[in-house]
């Protein structure tokens, strides 16, 4: 909950209740891309009672039911950070103290899954925690798809017997739920992959394999793009090789082709595949493209989510790499004219020693330029993982 009742010439207030002083669980909070001195911010209490009515009143309808814990009412957007945590606990609490339905339970676990593995930085106990819901996720699925009749360790499964949409599931599962499996097997990929090692890299391609086999069986486009690219990272870790930038391009711009078309241009995953397509520009030495998609998205996204959002933030980040590397060149274009300018004058006046040198320290040069580029081509690649947290965004 990045801000709270700091001191302000306006007074904030709760947008639910109208109250400005902080309540049993704390001050006032906001983290979704409400921006201003005021707007959007709400007492936790009040959201999540607020949360709680929303939902009851909207069992019939998935979205509705699912939507006010994981979208602010008043921008539309995503929670993010520890509120979009600390709102899918209470959702998990809420659906298995009222279970109404297996089904829920497995889309509370999906909010909380994705509440984990959007966090831009995953603390030891919360990935460990985030592998135990994507495990508990599977196993419901795997339930529903068997039948449904054993443990009774699952708070839910009496009730969910009794339910026509769960008894529907013993024969054929909804959509839906295979989607779910697969997200889950992309984010748990993401996970383990993002733990850097060799022997992490090679449970991620396991978990992205499946989650390509599921997006195929369902004829998901966008899944099979995102699991082909995430595939060929995680093997190149795991293999320790580089990947052609190009191919690597292709899978991206494949990507962020479907992201545009499905949910546009202005949505946060085709800001975040748009991003990760930059940097593979850049990376093929498309530099003039790169930086005007780069600027167009750091754009778009200070304009939708807000100059304070974790989307707004990396876009720039990338920008401001862009902005700083393209200085270097030019610093190193302009070392290569004055020597080779020096070894013209030098030749002009049979200066042969001079000459030696300014050879060999333009050598030095383009050895330095060609080290720098493969370092930062390699840290590039082992970031390039984030980048399938994109397409998470459409998938709770
Ligand atoms: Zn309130
Ligand atoms: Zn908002």
């Amino acid at each position: 909950m990045s801000e709270v009742n700091a001191p302000s010439d306006r007074i904030r207030s709760c947008y639910i209740c109208w109250e400005n002083e902080s309540d049993d669980d704390g001050p006032l909070v906001r983290d979704c891309a409400c921006r201003g001195e005021d707007a959007g911010f709400i007492h936790l209490s009040c959201l999540v009672a607020s949360a709680e009515n929303e939902s009851k009143n909207s069992l019939g309808n998935k979205n509705k039911f699912i939507e006010p814990w994981v979208k602010c009412r008043s921008c539309l957007q995503y929670y993010q950070n520890e509120l979009s945590v600390v709102m899918a606990n209470k959702f998990v609490s809420f659906v298995e103290g009222h279970p109404h339905d297996l089904n829920f339970l497995v889309e509370a676990n999906n909010v909380k899954l994705f509440a984990l593995s959007t966090l831009p930085i995953l603390l030891p106990t919360q990935r460990k925690e985030a592998k135990e819901i994507g495990g508990k996720i599977l196993s419901l699925i795997d339930r529903m798809k068997g039948g449904l009749t054993r443990s009774q360790s699952m708070t839910c499964l009496q009730m969910a017997e009794e339910t026509s949409v769960t008894r529907e599931a013993t024969t054929v599962l909804p959509r839906r739920y295979l989607e779910i499996e697969a997200s889950t097997y992309r984010k748990l990929g993401l996970i383990v992959l993002n733990e850097g090692t060799r022997e992490s890299a090679g449970e991620a391609i396991a978990h992205y394999e499946k989650f390509l086999d599921l997006s195929k069986a369902i004829n998901d486009t966008e899944g099979v793009a995102i699991a082909e690219r995430a595939i060929s990272i995680a093997k190149s870790k795991h293999n320790l090789f580089v990947i052609d930038p190009v191919e690597r391009l292709k899978k991206t711009q494949a990507v962020y082709d479907i992201h545009v078309e499905t949910y546009g241009e202005e949505s946060e995953c085709a800001i975040k595949s748009g991003a990760s397509l930059a940097i593979d520009l850049w990376d093929t030495k498309r530099w003039v493209e790169a930086e005007s998609l780069i600027a167009k998205l750091a754009s778009i996204s200070k304009r939708v989510l807000g100059p304070e959002h974790n989307t707004t933030k990396l876009v720039e980040s990338k920008l401001h790499w862009m902005e700083k590397k393209k200085k270097e060149n030019a610093h190193f274009v302009l070392y290569v004219l004055t020597l080779l300018g020096a070894f013209v004058v030098g030749l002009l006046h049979s200066l042969t020693g001079l000459m030696i040198l300014f050879v060999l320290l333009t050598l030095c040069f383009i050895m330095l330029e060609w080290f720098f580029s493969l370092k930062e081509s390699t840290k590039r690649m082992a970031r390039g993982s984030t980048s399938a947290q994109a397409a998470d965004m459409a998938n709770v």
